[in-house]
């Protein structure tokens, strides 16, 4: 072991690259919108509360998209509602991350097939990152949900931002 070798081992010196500093520390610091469409919101809330604690993974809700970099759809997006929620998507800056909570935002769920009034699928107007299954997903489900989004976050390059999209099996 040479010279230098010796002094990087004594001094506590990590050696890492900007990318991985990056990624650590948008993931580790997910601030999100704060709000919900129906009763998948319910759920949201929930995972938020101390039983749950949502914040521990450093998820902090934001009540304006300027300051916000991960979106939340929880619930049901009716077609008045879709154009509020990509004005608000194309509000938050990026890099920005988005999870789409339950059967009703990830298809249109229970709305599928005689809702005129349901988007079938909030991917239809913003890209989705998770897909969580449920009428209504537990707080279980969106807390896995997240773990995926961070590690699909450890695993962004700054040249290739964008990885597919991760859907989570329905238990
Ligand atoms: Fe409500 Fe089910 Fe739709 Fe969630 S998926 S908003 S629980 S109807």
């Amino acid at each position: 072991m040479g010279l230098l070798d010796k002094r990087f081992e004594n001094e506590n010196i990590v050696i890492t690259t900007v990318e991985d500093v990056l990624n650590w520390a948008r993931l580790s610091s997910l601030w999100m919108m704060q709000f919900g469409l129906a009763c998948c919101a319910i759920e949201m809330m929930a995972a938020s509360a101390s039983h749950f604690d949502i914040m521990r993974f450093g998820i902090i809700p934001r009540s304006t998209p300027r300051q916000a970099d991960l979106m939340i759809v929880a619930g049901t997006v009716t077609l008045k509602m879709a154009s509020r929620v990509k004005r608000l998507y194309e509000q938050m800056p990026d890099p920005k991350y988005v999870i789409s909570m339950g059967s009703c935002a990830n298809c249109g769920g229970p709305y599928w097939e005689h809702g005129y009034h349901v988007l079938k699928g909030v991917d239809r107007i913003i890209p989705v990152d998770v897909y969580v299954p449920g009428c209504p997903p537990r707080p279980e489900a969106l807390l896995e949900g997240i773990i995926k989004l961070r590690e699909k976050i450890r695993r962004e390059s700054l040249v290739k931002k964008k990885l597919p999209p991760v859907y989570i099996e329905e238990k």
